[in-house]
């Protein structure tokens, strides 16, 4: 490895987008733009990322950079996924094979909850990804993060039970793949210091965020600023999203609202 090809990757020009559910049903995705994007819309976003020279790495990847054990490529992307639908297996896995581009899905630690039920009534139940198809994904280069056991929301429960939550959903899945989760992400995107420290605790090397945290990755492991990518946005303002200026100018925007807050609360 020569000193020039270390110089290739950058980790500030690392991307994160979050993705949930990829539908076929037209009417779902109008019904619940927030979580689900169109399949012909998720191809359409594949292209766009090779034809702009993106390569997909994992966390896992960008650990072993860290390390001095891997390059990055020129203009690397982390596509991730919350939740663990069963339309990652059906609908996003073969695209993105054929793309020859991995994600990383964040799916719960209790293999006993079938259906996104958390949501319901606003969200109309959703099949999840079963043992199989999470071992296959696993095999096949995805990596398999932790989003807690039930999908609860980590802020309303007792330290000991946030605990349960974030350290007993990575020893699951750890022995369900028979190797390391080293990558979490916070349930509805809600993050505090406590939460930060139990995660940092449980083992984990990073954890993900979506409208918190710095605007590059290597800033804060534990609050790592993603963008949301639903079925609201047109092409233009999906290359708009992938865009430096875009991501400084919801961290400015987070800075501020959260300066704000403070000084309203003193
Ligand atoms: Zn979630």
């Amino acid at each position: 490895m020569s000193d020039n090809n270390k110089s290739i990757g950058n980790s500030k020009k690392i991307r994160i987008l979050m993705y949930h559910h990829i539908s076929r049903d037209k009417k779902f995705v109008t019904r619940h733009k927030n979580i689900a994007v169109h399949i012909e819309e998720f191809k359409l976003h594949l292209e766009i990322l090779q034809r702009f020279g993106y390569t997909t790495i994992t966390f896992r990847d960008y650990s072993l950079f860290k390390d001095n054990k891997l390059n990055l490529p020129r203009k690397p992307i982390i596509l991730t996924f919350d939740d663990g639908y069963e339309s990652i297996y059906t609908e996003v896995f073969p695209l993105m094979e054929y793309y020859g581009m991995k994600g990383v899905i964040f799916i719960l630690g209790d293999k006993e909850i079938k259906y996104s039920m958390w949501d319901f009534p606003e969200l109309e139940p959703l099949p999840l990804l079963n043992e199989q198809q999470i071992l296959e994904l696993h095999e096949a280069g995805f990596e398999i993060g932790a989003h807690t056991l039930t999908h609860s929301d980590l802020t309303t429960l007792s330290r000991e039970k946030a605990w349960d939550e974030i350290s007993r959903s990575r020893m699951l899945l750890e022995i369900l793949l028979g190797s390391p989760i080293n990558t979490f992400a916070y349930t509805y995107g809600k993050v505090n210091p406590l939460l930060k420290e139990l995660v940092r605790e449980a083992g984990y090397k990073h954890a993900c965020g979506t409208y918190s945290g710095p605007p590059t990755i290597d800033k804060d492991p534990y609050e790592i600023r993603r963008i949301l990518i639903n079925g609201n946005q047109n092409l233009t303002s999906y290359v708009m999203k992938l865009q430096r200026p875009y991501i400084y100018a919801e961290w400015l925007w987070w800075k501020y609202k959260t300066i704000f807050y403070k000084n309203n609360n003193k």
